[in-house]
Formats: C-alpha cells, sequence, structure tokens
C-alpha cells in the first residue's frame, strides 16, 4: 500500500517543477559517496530502460561555473577522473563565447560534464502510477497519514480515512518529517522556480552558477515549457501560516530577480510565463536520513535528501527496502544513521 495525502505528481512538496538535474561529480560532500553514485547512475539506465515511453533520464551535459580558484573545482576533477566522467574545464573566455547572454565574471571556470542528465520529472511519476497501478500496488491519495504507531509485532497507520495494521511500513515525508519524529534535526528551504520563454535565453543544458558574490542560480532547458530559472534565496514562510506551497509574492519575484539580474540581465526583459513553489529538506551535515527508526524494528525512515533526493532515489529507494524486509542492508549505511545528533 502507498499513501500521500495528495495526488503525485503534485506541487506540495519537491518532486514538481519539470526537471532534475543529476551529474556524477557535482554538489557531492563526501567521498563515500562515489561508487552509490555510480549505482545510482546505472539504476537510473534500468529506469530508462523500464519506461521506454517515457525515457525519464536525458543525458543533456551540465556545466557548473565556480572562481577559478574554487577548491571545489579540483575535488570535482578528481571524482570524474576516478569515476572515468568525461569532464572539460573552460576558461572565462571561452565560457563567454558560449554564453554570450550571461555577465560572466574575470577569473570565473566552467566544468563541463558531458554525460550529466536531465530527469523528466511528472512523466516518470506518472508512469510510475500507472505501473503500481496496473501490478495491483493499492494506492491511497488523498489521505494523509496523520499517526503511526507501534504496537506488539505490528504497526497501526492512522489516517484521515480510517486505520491500517502492517508488518512494514516505510516513511518518506519530504519535509513533513517533524510530524512523525520531531527528535531529527531537519530545516526546510523554500525557492521559487520560474520559466521564461526558450527563445529569451537558448540553452541545450543545465548550467548552475556557484561564484562568489553571487548567489547560486540555475538554468535548465526546459523544452516547450521554456527556460526554467532556479535561485537559492530562501524563501519566509507564509504570513497565513497555512502550508501552502504554491503562495508566491511579487516581492518573492522581486527578490529572485534581483539574484539573477547580475549574471543574467536578460531576466528584465523576459516575460515570467509561470512560477512554482518547492519546498526541499536538509540536515545539518547534508548526510541523509536513512535507517530503522530507533526501537521499531519494521518501521524505516528515508528523509532529508539535501538537495539530492533525485538523483539517489532509485538507490536510496532499494535500501529503505532491504531495511523494511530485512532489518539491515548490505551497505555500511552507518553515513545517515537517525541517532546520529542524539
Ligand atoms: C527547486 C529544487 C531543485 C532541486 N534540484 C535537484 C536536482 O537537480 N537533483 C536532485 O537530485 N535533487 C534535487 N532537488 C531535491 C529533490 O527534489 C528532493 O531531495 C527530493 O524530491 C525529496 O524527495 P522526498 O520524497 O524526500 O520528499 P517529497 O518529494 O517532498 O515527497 C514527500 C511526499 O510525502 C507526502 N507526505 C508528507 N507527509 C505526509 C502525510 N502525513 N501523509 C501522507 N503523505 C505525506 C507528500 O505529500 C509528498 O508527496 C531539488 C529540490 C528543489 C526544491
Amino acid at each position: 500500500m502507498v499513501f500521500d495525502r495528495y495526488y503525485p505528481p503534485h506541487h506540495w512538496g519537491s518532486s514538481h517543477g519539470g526537471t532534475r538535474a543529476i551529474e556524477h561529480s557535482f554538489n557531492e560532500i563526501d567521498e563515500r559517496y562515489k561508487p552509490w553514485v555510480q549505482e545510482t547512475w546505472h539504476l537510473w539506465e534500468m529506469i530508462n530502460q523500464a519506461f521506454p515511453s517515457v525515457i525519464p533520464l536525458r543525458r543533456t551535459g551540465a556545466i557548473i561555473l565556480l572562481a577559478e580558484r574554487d577548491s571545489r573545482r579540483e575535488s570535482i576533477q578528481s571524482w570524474g577522473e576516478e569515476l572515468g566522467v568525461s569532464l572539460t574545464v573552460l576558461g572565462t573566455r571561452r565560457l563567454r563565447s558560449y554564453f554570450p547572454d550571461f555577465s560572466i565574471p574575470h577569473h570565473t571556470v566552467g566544468i563541463w560534464e558531458k554525460d550529466a542528465g536531465l530527469i523528466r520529472v511528472e512523466p516518470l511519476i506518472e508512469a510510475m502510477v500507472s505501473w503500481a497501478e496496473t501490478s495491483g500496488v493499492s494506492q491511497h491519495f488523498g489521505e494523509e497519514v496523520q499517526e503511526i504507531r507501534m504496537e506488539t509485532n505490528k504497526v497501526t497507520l492512522i489516517t484521515s480515512q480510517r486505520n491500517y495494521h502492517a508488518k512494514h511500513v516505510i516513511v518518506t515525508p519530504g519535509s513533513g518529517l517533524s510530524q512523525f519524529d520531531s527528535a531529527l534535526p531537519i530545516s526546510t528551504k523554500r525557492q521559487i522556480m520560474f520559466w521564461v520563454p526558450a527563445n529569451s535565453l537558448k540553452l541545450s543544458a543545465a548550467v548552475s552558477v556557484d561564484v562568489d558574490g553571487y548567489s547560486r542560480i540555475a538554468f535548465y532547458p526546459h523544452g516547450h515549457k521554456g527556460v526554467k530559472i532556479v535561485a537559492d534565496e530562501p524563501l519566509p514562510e507564509n504570513p497565513f501560516g497555512t502550508p501552502n506551497v504554491r503562495w508566491v509574492s511579487a516581492e518573492m519575484i522581486a527578490r529572485v530577480n534581483h539574484a539573477v539580474r547580475p549574471f543574467w540581465r536578460g531576466i528584465d526583459r523576459a516575460p515570467l510565463m509561470r512560477h512554482e513553489r518547492c519546498t526541499d529538506s536538509y540536515t545539518p551535515d547534508s548526510h541523509f536520513y536513512v535507517g530503522i527508526w530507533p526501537k521499531c524494528p519494521p518501521i524505516v525512515i528515508g528523509a532529508g535528501f539535501s538537495g539530492r533526493g533525485f538523483k539517489y532515489a532509485p538507490l536510496v529507494g532499494q535500501w529503505l527496502v532491504d531495511l523494511a524486509l530485512q532489518g539491515n542492508s548490505d551497505e555500511d549505511l552507518s553515513l545517515f544513521r537517525l541517532n546520529r545528533y542524539s
């Protein structure tokens, strides 16, 4: 059985907005992820084969722009070498000729990963939901899980509609984690994704900008829906106090424009086609939470994916199932243990 309080794919968590970028070498924080990056890529290839009418992962390439002296440059390159991934370093002059629309600061380098890709999020989720339906999975959408109770040898789920009993439960509530375990530290980041017409900025690959003095900005080519822009500008809570993640004010849009403008002046001329909010959750050390709920072996938690949840989703899914059904995993998952802050 699967529960979601909304109807996937939906706009109320962090799995919407057209695309997610996945790379081998960018945004990694610890050497221990190296074999997992390879494994998860392998699983993504298998997902492509399993859903040939969708082909959710497309290898478009991706580039990250960093200051020349940024120490991440070396670590990205050594990851790439070790994993056998093709990376090309572009100097400021070449970057300016490839991206004439961008204001690229002096002493910036770009690292181009040819085999990076974009996942088409909503088509994949739709395909998985219909696959689950035809495979006999009982999907309870629009049904909120209000409480999970451990009783002798069984777990009781209390939902907005009724009570269910289960032998094993996997809990992956995204930013709703504190509803189930308020002792696990988690912070949420709210961001706006917005789209401008494809002809206002020609891009065929994802470009992320992480240069000193700029907000982190990512530009994603997004087919007929235009170019998507996400600026790492944390947004304030909704003053009305409701979990209405679609609430966006003119002030929020102005903040993102302000962050993007120094890098891409075209933002002032490009019509805003649409925008969506997104909520993502972070652990204090940016390592995930994957483990058995302390003292409750049939309950397993997966959360706090700290900006990299899509990339690792196929692999983490396997770990969660192993933990739930076998009570352990062949992998050493101590990096993700739930009690590391207690
Ligand atoms: C703007 C943005 C860009 C990103 N870019 C990338 C990227 O390029 N690459 C990458 O790998 N990752 C990226 N991420 C991160 C990635 O999207 C997330 O890490 C991932 O989607 C988290 O998945 P999740 O299942 O933990 O949470 P969610 O996607 O939020 O899913 C949680 C689900 O649980 C349901 N739920 C919660 N509470 C209850 C309840 N009580 N009862 C029933 N259902 C409940 C929710 O409705 C929701 O469907 C990005 C995130 C954002 C916001």
